[in-house]
């Protein structure tokens, strides 16, 4: 089970209950910087020890001691505690595992993924915003992965800050607060987004009020804010009549969908309820937010691939890039042949060099242009020979079989396409398997 420590076979179970999470930033001048003071209950369960996910990369080695991290643990039925930066887990070893465990934990935290974001073009006395989120392997609270838990968390704030959470949150003075339940454990984003930069407005998708929260230096224009509606409801009503499921799903947690704009290049993100993306001074194209929205069904917070796994990125990522095409074909909305072909190019540049690597070694986001050209192109190849409408297919019935399933591996892709296409399947798997 991945469900690392926790006790029910059924590891989409909750084994984490009173769930509390309090975040301040403080006056702090540093971007992505903040206190955090987190509470929870260990169930009763088989182990004595149960990991949770819990910290940085790159910069947080010195994570190790307690000293350098400034984090205070305290509890009942606790006896110790390991925080393994390598693994980037905490564990707790357990007085009595057939008792639960409370747990409080207070630590500052440096999100290196939101300063990598934001921090470096920005006034540090002034930031713009900071977008808090547990992945590209930064897990800024502790959680048992691949578990769903219920949640309330607070966010401290001043009268300048707007936060735009994951899940729906109400300004209480000076105060957001959330409340979400059954969530997917790793699913808690949030932004703090600086009122004196940003202005919000609404568009309509799918007959849904969008808020767009933009940079005041850098609106949309008329004519962006009406082709990103028109965008993302083509794509909303594509997606979900190849999954047959709707955006919305209270199952999923995705109860509304807004779009936040970013000052800087880093790249696109889908964080369940809102979707970031960056924005210039050129002309904005709203195309990037069709593989966004892709990911409601593609992606991290419903293909429950551990980080780590044989073939993750070519699951959560390389799927999903060529169903963004699968759009343009069957819309006729964008030129995707012409993509397609870029991302041939691009490939292209590292191909029979060492940078060109198997697709099932993509276990963490680690070659864009394998897991972006490479992996979607050799989907194409397949989809020549059986037809583009038969690869959907493979795809969305895919997701259907494994959707929000716990403990997903690549080997479950390679069975759906054995069940519907036996003729591809020892091919496919080889292409993805060998350099
Ligand atoms: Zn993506």
């Amino acid at each position: 089970m991945l469900c690392l420590g926790c006790s029910r076979d059924d590891n989409s179970a909750q084994c984490i209950s009173s769930y509390k999470l309090l975040f301040d930033r403080g006056d702090t001048v540093l971007v992505a910087n903040g206190h955090f003071d987190v509470s929870f209950t260990i169930e009763p369960s088989a182990h004595d020890t149960v990991w949770m996910r819990f910290g940085g990369r790159i910069p947080y080695a010195e994570q190790e001691t307690d000293s350098t991290f400034h984090i205070v643990i305290s509890g009942a039925n606790i006896v110790h505690k390991i925080i393994d930066s390598e693994s980037q887990r905490i564990g707790f070893i357990r007085e009595n595992k057939r008792k639960p465990s409370s747990v409080r934990m207070e630590y500052d935290y440096g999100n290196f993924a939101a300063a990598l974001r934001f921090g470096k073009p920005l006034n540090a006395n002034n930031p713009t915003a900071d977008i808090w989120e547990t992945s590209t392997e930064e897990f800024y609270y502790p959680f048992v992965p691949q578990t769903r838990m219920d949640i309330h968390a607070e966010f401290m704030v001043s009268d300048s800050v707007e936060v735009v959470a994951a899940y729906p949150a109400k300004r209480v003075g000076d105060c957001y607060i959330c409340e979400a339940n059954n969530i997917i454990s790793h699913s808690l984003q949030f932004a703090y987004l600086n009122r004196n930069h940003y202005i919000v407005d609404t568009i309509n998708v799918c007959d849904v009020g969008v808020p767009v929260y933009q940079m005041k230096k850098r609106p949309l224009t008329d004519s962006e804010r009406s082709s990103m509606a028109n965008v993302l409801s083509d794509a909303a009503e594509y997606f979900e009549e190849v999954f047959g499921v709707s955006y919305f799903s209270e199952k999923h947690g995705t109860s509304s969908m807004s779009v936040l704009f970013e000052p800087t290049f880093i790249g696109l993100r889908y964080n369940i309820n809102f979707m970031s993306s960056p924005i210039d001074s050129s002309t904005y194209s709203p195309w990037g937010l069709v593989h966004e929205i892709g990911h409601r069904w593609l992606g991290e917070y419903n293909l429950l691939i551990a980080d780590g796994q044989p073939g993750a990125y070519f699951i959560r990522e390389s799927l999903n890039v060529f169903m963004r095409m699968m759009f343009g074909r069957a819309t006729g909305s964008y030129d995707w042949q012409a993509e397609m072909h870029r991302r041939q190019q691009s490939y292209s540049k590292i191909k029979g060099t060492e940078h060109d690597r198997a697709l099932i070694d993509m276990r963490y986001n680690s070659n864009h242009a394998v897991v972006y050209a490479k992996g979607p192109l050799i989907l194409d190849e397949f989809a020549q020979r059986i037809g583009y409408d038969a690869m959907v297919h493979i795809i969305a019935e895919f997701y259907r079989r494994h959707d929000l399933k716990p403990g997903l591996r690549y080997e479950d892709f390679i069975a759906t396409v054995a069940d519907l296409h036996p003729e591809i399947a020892e091919e496919l798997d080889q292409r993805i398997r060998n350099v």
